[in-house]
């Protein structure tokens, strides 16, 4: 059995109107690769900082990097969006629309995108998105894990005097920026998504690569999943999570020096979600660890090697929202179907 479909009866097996409390939580590691620039529209230009306590034990107070929520979901939501597009899966709503496009209020209302990530549109119809995400803390602080650089502006000679007149360059700027290998925390939690929509979500979380401010400013990041916990109501927040993992960090090195290891941060946040569950009032709570998670992660990578198999898979999660139940169970199957045959075709370690 493919470890995309062992816990399936956690998930929907068909989209419903109504909410039914069953929440998915990723536990996502993101860690900038380049400088990356975060900030806030109308914050000026400096980064999204904030003061927070350093940890629950370590009560001073720290101010980290703050990567805002809907900087997060916009970027995954793109990167899904261009494999709908490229396989003819968004809709125009009617003759006059146009097809389905972000910010540009002609929500098709049916495609996945619209139906998971949600939509609003003048006139009635919504759907409110069923992608919960918070605000974002870098691990450490912002005095280590940003800097500042102020640079001239060079001339077509590459030098700060103007060629024709000798007079030095004016253009100073200054440019605030995380440094590379900084670490965030995310949890990323899916409230009644389906089977489906659970590797969608996943795919587009691992696909997704540039975050941050637009322009030639945005940062590469690499996403790792550190692990997964199905729950019945929403679990902690990330600034818990943060400073737990802060915590246990610093209990085993107390100079905490940057850059920080993956490993241990991996480990940290594996640790930090198991017993901040302790607290959590969910039934029956199921946490999936980092084994697990690295093998959600290889079999996501199985499943997204195939085109042919992704066409399939996105058209059958689509079916599932057919408001015929016995259609939209149908479709469930057969994204069962395609998991497990992905599986057995790839390198899912089963
Ligand atoms: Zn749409």
């Amino acid at each position: 059995m493919s470890i995309l479909t062992q816990h399936q009866n956690r998930l929907l097996t068909a989209y419903s109107n109504f909410p039914l409390g069953h929440y998915v939580s990723l536990i996502i590691v993101r860690k900038t690769q380049s400088e990356a620039l975060f900030r806030t529209e109308g914050a000026g230009e400096d980064l999204s900082k904030e003061f927070v306590r350093a940890g629950e034990q370590d009560a001073t107070i720290l101010q980290r990097v703050v990567i805002t929520k809907r900087k997060q979901t916009a970027v995954e939501r793109r990167t899904g969006r261009e494999l709908l597009r490229d396989n003819g899966l968004l809709y125009a709503k009617d003759e006059r629309s146009g097809v389905c496009a972000l910010n540009r209020n002609n929500a098709c209302e049916r495609c996945i995108d619209c139906m998971l990530y949600g939509y609003a549109v003048g006139g009635g119809g919504a759907q409110k998105s069923r992608v919960i995400t918070d605000d974002a803390f870098s691990l450490l602080g912002a005095g280590v894990v940003a800097a500042k650089r102020t640079g001239n502006a060079l001339y077509d000679n590459s030098t700060m005097r103007d060629p024709e007149t000798g007079t030095p360059s004016q253009a100073i700027y200054e440019e605030p920026y995380v440094k590379p290998e900084t670490h965030f925390l995310e949890i990323e939690t899916l409230k009644d998504v389906t089977l489906g929509e659970w590797v969608y979500a996943m795919g587009n979380v691992l696909r997704s690569t540039r975050y941050g401010a637009v322009s030639s400013r945005q940062g590469r990041i690499k996403n790792a999943l550190a692990g997964v916990v199905f729950s019945n109501c929403e679990i902690f927040s990330n600034l818990e999570l943060t400073q737990r993992v802060y915590d246990l960090l610093k209990a085993k090195d107390p100079e905490l020096n940057f850059p920080l290891r993956d490993s241990d941060v991996l480990d940290a946040t594996a640790a930090a979600t198991r017993s901040l569950m302790a607290r959590v009032a969910s039934a029956d709570p199921l946490i999936l660890g980092l084994e697990d998670a690295a093998r959600l992660q290889r079999a996501i990578v199985g499943v997204y090697r195939d085109p042919e198999r992704v066409a399939a898979l996105l058209r059958a999660t689509e079916r599932g929202y057919a408001t015929d139940r016995k259609a939209a169970e149908a479709a469930h199957a057969d994204v069962v179907r395609l998991l497990e045959a992905a599986g057995e075709a790839g390198d899912d370690d089963e």
